[in-house]
């Protein structure tokens, strides 16, 4: 599991972005060719003006371009190539695209997000394959073939070597979070799965931030892309991540392990489900330390996230003690 890191960013942000209010008319989602449907469907989630990086890219998405976007977590990335691949399906005929993320989360809310763009349009069928679920529940499920398929590197290989998945029709290509694909050992997977795939198709690339490594693996997938690049994400360059690989029964003691070697003053631990948060908060609890926890049950009230908070922003005003909070990503 993650401690703290890019993980928590991830779901804890909401889109960090301001309404111009010098600007009386705002650009709106009609200034594209986009389906009714789809604006309908994003206006029916409280999304009617784009972000930042929605506005730079959506123009070249749409026509096809290759891109290559970075900007800041919580900009709002997903929804760009979102519209960009439900834009682009015809009539039923294979994946048409594919949307690689980095961890098994990503690719559930990734999937999710789409799914929810996609409420209006008939039959889109849009399937999360990933570790830790038998390979054999995949495969069956590709009887049906998805429209759209989001996955982690490692299984859709897996997949695909079996010859369950084909993408002999795919359109879209989207190596998303690509900084942390590159940060978790993907690339070699990346690499193995692009020679499945037809070699006219668009490739689009998003990632938090732009290191060289993530230049290199543009040059290497995409084809003169249109590079937007944002503001950097300057957080992420002082987050040390690290990556553990544990059996699930194993991961509770693993996580008190590694408290006790990290010795955090306040962590978070986030989780997938409310009884998961109660698991980790009991096992913590017999462990000695003492946790709070955060979840859906408490309806999210405003009181318990100031505090929460708060507590962040200033730790001496914290009891020295683990604040261990959990609760299901907004988006989820
Ligand atoms: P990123 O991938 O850039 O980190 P996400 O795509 O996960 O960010 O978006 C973060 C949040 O912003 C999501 O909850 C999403 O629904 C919301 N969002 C995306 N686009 C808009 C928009 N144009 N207006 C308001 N909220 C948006
Ligand atoms: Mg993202």
């Amino acid at each position: 599991g993650f401690v703290g890191g890019r993980q928590s960013r991830h779901t804890m942000c909401h889109a960090p972005y301001r309404r111009d209010f010098r600007n009386p008319r705002m650009p709106d989602f009609s200034q594209w060719p986009l389906r009714p449907e789809l604006i309908e469907a994003i206006a029916g989630q409280g999304i009617t003006e784009p972000t930042p990086i929605q506005q730079a890219s959506l123009a070249d998405i749409l026509a096809g371009t290759d891109v290559l976007a970075q900007a800041k977590t919580g900009s709002g990335k997903t929804l760009a190539f979102a519209l960009g691949i439900l834009s682009g399906l015809d009539a039923p005929s294979g994946v048409q695209a594919l949307v690689l993320c980095p961890t098994r989360e990503l690719a559930d809310q990734v999937s999710q997000a789409i799914r929810k763009v996609a409420v209006r349009l008939p039959n889109v069928k849009v399937s999360a394959f990933y570790g830790g679920i038998p390979v054999r529940v995949h495969v069956e499920s590709l009887v049906h073939e998805p429209a759209i398929v989001v996955g982690t590197p490692g299984r859709i290989l897996e997949l695909i070597d079996t010859g369950a998945l084909k993408l002999e029709a795919l359109k879209t290509l989207v190596l998303d979070e690509a900084d942390r694909m590159l940060d978790m050992g993907f690339e070699p997977a990346i690499l193995a799965i692009r020679k499945a795939l037809p070699e006219k198709r668009q490739t689009l690339l998003f990632s938090a931030t732009f290191p060289d490594a993530v230049r290199t693996l543009s040059k290497n997938h995409q084809r003169e892309p249109r590079e937007i690049l944002l503001d950097t994400d300057t957080r992420s360059e002082h987050i040390e991540q690290l990556f553990f690989e544990v059996p699930l029964n194993r991961k509770p003691d693993a996580l008190v392990h590694l408290l006790g070697q990290l010795q955090p003053a306040q962590a978070l631990v986030f989780c997938n489900t409310k009884i998961d948060c109660q698991t980790v908060g009991n096992h913590l609890s017999k462990a000695g330390w003492s946790c709070s926890n955060i979840a859906a049950q408490f309806r999210f009230n405003l009181f318990t996230y100031r505090n929460l908070l708060e507590w962040l922003a200033d730790p001496r005003g914290c009891p020295p003690i683990l604040r261990s909070a959990s609760w299901r990503s907004p988006t989820t």
